[in-house]
């Protein structure tokens, strides 16, 4: 496999996430590149949680001379706090990126809130993926639209909110949902593997 380049809202919420310096908080050179805590060639993928900015020098540290181990590195990553991007817009999956899991659930709310958690997890694959990247919401009340996206090969097949919705196909990958009444806790999705 290829290595695709980092999809631009996800290098951009990297180098928020360190103030556009190096993410050692001791360094904070610029100029930074971005780095694969999980070397690129065993994940083959791009994930926020493995991705974080460093200088040229704490990258060759990390890399090549392994002066800074993988545990250290991970121990930057968590202490960094990713900043949010508030963006309406509706991206494609493949404006996204290749991410490596296909959906099968995405939950949205929280108790007596529109929005306090979204996650999105898959329940037949082997991990997350990101609901930040992959759904966009914009409730205010009935009649509200959501859009979401599943991977490549995935469809939504069922969704379910307390009030009621409906789901649209926009695209193969892109879907919205309607709300019908006003969102009050949760809605849950359900992805499929498109069968062949
Ligand atoms: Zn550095």
């Amino acid at each position: 496999m290829s290595r695709p380049p980092i999809p631009k809202d996800l290098e951009r919420k990297v180098l928020l996430e360190s103030g556009h310096r190096c993410a050692i908080p001791t360094c904070k050179q610029t100029p930074v590149v971005i780095c694969h805590i999980e070397p690129w060639a065993k994940v083959k993928v791009h994930q926020f949680e493995n991705l974080i900015a460093l200088c040229p020098t704490c990258h060759s540290r990390f890399d090549n001379t392994k002066a800074i181990d993988k545990k250290s590195m991970k121990a930057y990553k968590a202490g960094l706090k990713p900043q949010e991007v508030n963006e309406s817009a509706q991206k494609t999956f493949k404006e996204i990126g290749p991410l490596a899991y296909g959906g099968s659930v995405i939950q949205i709310g929280g108790i007596g809130s529109r929005i306090v958690t979204k996650t999105a997890w898959s329940l037949d694959e082997h991990g997350y993926f990101n609901a930040n990247d992959c759904v966009f919401t914009s409730f205010n009340g009935p009649g509200d639209f959501m859009h979401v996206c599943c991977a490549d090969g995935y469809q939504i097949v069922a969704c379910k909110s307390e009030t009621d919705c409906y789901i649209e196909k926009l695209s193969d990958t892109n879907y919205g949902v309607g709300i019908l009444d006003q969102l009050k806790n949760s809605v849950t999705i359900r992805c499929e593997r498109i069968e062949h």
